[in-house]
């Protein structure tokens, strides 16, 4: 009996070397701009305790209930990140990274994995690239983060972007909202969806995340969260509005919006853009203060910030771009004792910063030549026994379409001049 065919995990994608050009630029863009914002590189395991994603993203949160991947390993309760501040949020605390410097700026870039229902920009193992402050409570940090990640966006090539911005408030603002969300939804608990209808009593935030459309209707009519806030959440969110007035970064007040963690409070946001491919899943980033979270799992009071942007996302959004690649050299040795010595070549070559392919299966000629008009090389050395015997290489120019001899000696520095790369550094 044949086995049955084996493929990807559903919801989870192989990145190919031919897409994998496009991520790296991305990524090289994310670092270095945010690294000019004096952010720096954190990397934390793709596996934590299960109890930090419950602490941390809320009990009541699809996330925790319906998408993480959790299991048992001897007698751990795990599971594999669906997000990246919860894991980066107990590294500061355990790290006691506070007692070294009052505020850190950090950013990790890697996957995330959810159980999500898949679809074009929705996966179970997906790519976030995040950014988190510690330790400042802003409103100026705020303002500043949301500048930078739109100027990112632009830079990338991002259409159509939109700042959809809100203030959840403190903890007392969140209360008084439950109780006015709770009041407002009761008389409607008949209608709600049965999830809905669960979160009245656990979560009732969450019931204006729903996706269900008859509870979508309710919650249009829903009250706002801005009423709810004190005058301290007030004038946070009034003075972030007016430095990103200054900095003439456009936004839009949207006081219905909530993401689908349980952690923030303050300020809250989201990027949408419209471009390619990007289809029904226009978020691309989302973000906010999580003042309370690292008190919340046994750190000391810390105000935080961050925000993570959705890679798939914008690579489908995105225009693609064309990398600078380095110059490109087929090597055909006819023979074994040229196999060597085109082996030699090829490593001299790819110290000068040349990209050097060595056909060492013993084709013809012709097939190799065929090849390296296929890749689109520059050159093609060839070394037969009796160039060999003369001290001798055959160098084919593919796009002039002309070949010479010249001494083997000479080859490299001819090569180089030809193609314009830098002498080498001369050795102490
Ligand atoms: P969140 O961590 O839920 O705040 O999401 C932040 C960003 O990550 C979103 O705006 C999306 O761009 C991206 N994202 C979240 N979930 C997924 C997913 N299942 N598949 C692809 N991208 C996602």
């Amino acid at each position: 009996m044949s086995s049955p065919t084996l493929r990807a995990v559903k919801g989870m994608n192989d990145i190919l070397p031919d897409e994998v050009g496009r991520w790296q630029h991305l990524e090289q863009a994310f670092r270095g701009w945010f690294e000019r914002l004096g952010f720096r590189e954190v990397r934390t395991p793709q596996v934590e305790p299960t109890s930090l994603f419950v602490r941390s993203i809320g009990e009541a949160t699809d996330v925790v209930e319906k998408e993480m991947y959790s299991f048992r390993h001897h007698d751990e309760e795990l599971t594999l990140r669906p997000e990246g501040t919860a894991g980066a949020a107990r590294a500061y605390i355990e790290h006691q990274v506070k007692e070294k410097s009052p505020v850190s700026r950090w950013y990790y870039l890697g996957p995330m994995f959810r159980g999500e229902r898949p679809a074009r920009g929705r996966y179970r193992q997906f790519h976030q690239a995040g950014c988190e402050v510690y330790g400042d409570p802003g409103p100026v940090v705020d303002a500043e983060l949301i500048d930078a990640l739109v100027g990112f966006l632009q830079s990338v090539g991002l259409q159509g972007i939109e700042v959809a911005l809100s203030s959840l408030g403190g903890p007392g603002a969140r209360a008084r909202y439950r109780d006015a969300l709770v009041e407002y939804f009761r008389p409607h608990a008949a209608s709600l969806s049965e999830d809905s209808l669960r979160r009245l009593e656990t979560n009732p935030l969450r019931i204006l995340d729903s996706k269900d459309p008859g509870d979508q209707a309710l919650v249009a009519g829903a009250p706002s969260i801005q009423e709810q806030l004190d005058g301290e959440d007030r004038a946070h969110f009034e003075q972030l509005r007016r430095h990103l007035d200054a900095l003439g970064t456009p936004y839009q007040i949207d006081p219905r919006l909530v993401r689908g963690l349980d952690y923030y409070t303050r300020t809250l946001f989201e990027i949408r853009g419209n471009g390619g491919e990007l289809g029904a899943q226009n978020a691309v980033c989302g973000g906010g203060r999580y003042d309370r979270m690292i008190e919340e799992l046994g750190g000391r009071p810390t105000p935080c910030i961050g925000f993570a942007l959705g890679m798939e996302r914008l690579l489908l959004a995105t225009p693609a771009v064309s990398m600078p690649t380095a110059p490109l050299v087929f090597l055909a040795p006819l023979g074994e004792r040229a196999q060597s010595e085109c082996l030699l070549l090829a490593r001299e070559l790819r110290s000068r910063g040349v990209e050097a392919r060595v056909e060492g299966r013993g084709q013809k000629l012709k097939a190799v030549l065929a090849r390296a008009s296929d890749a689109r090389a520059s050159h093609c050395v060839i070394l037969g026994e009796g160039e060999l015997d003369r001290g001798l290489v055959a160098l084919k120019d593919l796009r002039a379409q002309s070949q010479q001899e010249l001494p083997r000696a000479q080859l490299v520095e001819h090569l180089c001049s030809q193609l314009h790369l830098p002498l080498p550094e001369p050795r102490h």
